[in-house]
């Protein structure tokens, strides 16, 4: 029998394309270090996990696993359509929304098309352009966060889709009302806007805009979000988008029957009228980054102030070793060379023992390292 070479088989985009890497996972270093009290500060996790009532939907979804789920989520988006104030027939639900932003690529974007996001952007953004084979125009940053003027500069007559995230992962940076209106102004109604906001619940600053409030104006954008965050249900991969009937339609062609299973179904809906579970949620963020920030400070380091449930800190030289040391002492953080950030880790807001756990095991690190 000959090998196959599958390698040559695959498509050109496909064959250059590196697996997005995802944290570390507890269990994993658990049973590395054979020890049992695990921190993960590593994935962007909820730290209180998901509300009683999705957790409570997911029971009762229990007894119906032999049924297909709804495949039009019929449910779940008249309950996001009234909470959101748009038309049910507005929403492409998702397999995460990580599905939303690889749908709008496969149903828009071939390969003598360009897609443009910004330098140390979500790393899924330059994954799906490169599935497809298409162009990838990278924008260097500014400060860490998107230069949204370079960012129209870059549009020419191939461009087909921009990636915006608001705020951005991993630097946690955000962009105003007024920058993110002045940039969609420049854009042509040719070219989609894809504007990520896995982290909107989140963000309380005045200044920060609902992409939602733009789609009457901006009819090329596609607001995305997800109930992994917030609604602290990453493991059942939940998410939507947010656009015109006509996109959406179009998304809803291309993706598959099912792609959103019941259970998830089940505890997103639950999950949107839990609100005291979220306002707890963000009220642990914003005390939890309060904790970090003061506390990475106090170690003598600085870091890119973020507005999201996570922080990146800079350590000024290569963050791997560090990276390594903490994990050491069972705390799971991300490294984001990968993201052209060496010299950084994020690390995600956790409960005030977690948060603390991690200022503890990095004041060792840093006074082993600067002993070595
Ligand atoms: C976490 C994240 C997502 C998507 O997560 P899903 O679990 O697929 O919904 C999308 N964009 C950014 C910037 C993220 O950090």
């Amino acid at each position: 029998m000959t090998d196959i070479d599958f390698e040559q088989l695959a498509l050109p985009g496909v064959r250059g394309l590196v697996p997005y890497q995802p944290g570390k996972p507890e269990e994993e270093l658990a049973r590395e270090l054979g020890l049992s009290s695990i921190v993960k500060l590593a994935s962007n996790e909820n730290p209180l996990g998901a509300g009683e009532a999705a957790r409570e939907a997911v029971a009762a979804a229990v007894g119906s696993l032999h049924r297909y789920p709804d495949g039009n989520g019929h449910a779940l988006k008249e309950a996001l359509a009234e909470k959101l104030g748009v038309a049910p027939q507005q929403l492409t639900l998702g397999n995460g929304s990580n599905e939303i932003l690889e749908l709008v690529a496969r149903t828009f974007v071939a390969p003598e098309h360009e897609v443009i996001f910004s330098a140390h952007a979500f790393a899924v953004y330059p994954l799906v352009t490169q599935a497809i084979g298409a162009r990838a125009v990278e924008v260097p940053a500014r400060d860490w966060g998107h230069d949204l003027e370079a960012m129209a500069d870059a549009v020419t007559g191939r461009t087909r889709l921009i990636f915006v995230a608001n705020p951005n992962n991993p630097t946690g940076t955000w962009i105003d009302r007024e920058r993110l209106s002045a940039f969609l102004e420049r854009i042509p109604p040719r070219v989609l806007v894809v504007l990520d906001e896995a982290y909107f619940e989140y963000v309380t600053e005045d200044a920060y805009p609902d992409g939602i409030a733009l789609l009457p104006r901006h009819r090329n954008l596609l607001v995305t979000r997800t109930f992994s965050k917030i609604h602290g249900l990453a493991a059942l991969r939940l998410g939507y988008g947010v656009s015109v009937p006509s996109l959406a339609e179009l998304l809803n062609r291309v993706r598959q029957p099912f792609n959103v299973n019941a259970p998830a179904q089940a505890a997103g809906l639950a999950a949107l009228e839990d609100e005291a579970h979220v306002e707890r949620s963000v009220a642990l963020n914003r005390e939890g980054l309060a904790q970090l920030e003061a506390g990475v400070k106090a170690l003598g380091l600085s870091l890119i102030p973020s507005v999201g449930n996570f922080l990146c800190v800079d350590f000024g030289r290569e963050a791997m070793p560090i990276y390594q040391g903490l994990l050491q002492r069972g705390v799971i953080v991300r490294p984001v060379a990968n993201y052209g950030m060496p010299n950084f880790l994020r690390v995600t807001v956790g409960l005030p023992e977690e948060n603390g756990r991690f200022l503890e095991a990095l004041a060792q690190v840093l006074a082993t390292e600067s002993v070595a």
